[in-house]
């Protein structure tokens, strides 16, 4: 028969293991397409309609409303920072133009790594 502590100490060195796995295998895994565009589609249906909330040089804000599927869910934090996906407080509606804009200028650019 097994002894109790040995039991225990197995069953620490297996948790060691799957955390270590499952960070692993997370931090790889990219969020599937289809998870993506439920969020999106959750986002301006429960948190945010699809307004531009981007400032502009002028101080005001943009305003461009657009349906979910036009605007683009922009992460603050971009993902390879460490941004979370799928948190409701890392993103915000920018259109087409506002959204091209950041990306060129704050996040290194079209195809740059940033
Ligand atoms: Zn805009």
């Amino acid at each position: 028969m097994t002894h109790p502590r040995d039991l225990r100490t197995e069953l620490i060195s297996l948790r060691v293991i799957l955390t270590k796995l499952h960070a692993k295998h997370c931090a790889a895994e990219p969020v599937p397409a289809v998870q993506w565009r439920a969020f999106r589609t959750w986002f301006a249906a429960n948190l945010e309609p699809p307004i531009c909330s981007a400032v502009l040089a002028d101080g005001s804000v943009c305003g461009f409303a657009g349906t979910s599927a036009e605007m683009h869910l922009d992460h603050m934090v971009p993902i390879e920072r460490g941004g979370a996906m799928l948190d409701p407080r890392n993103v915000q509606w920018r259109c087409r133009a506002c959204h091209g804009k950041k990306t060129a200028t704050q996040d290194g650019g079209f195809g740059n790594e940033s």
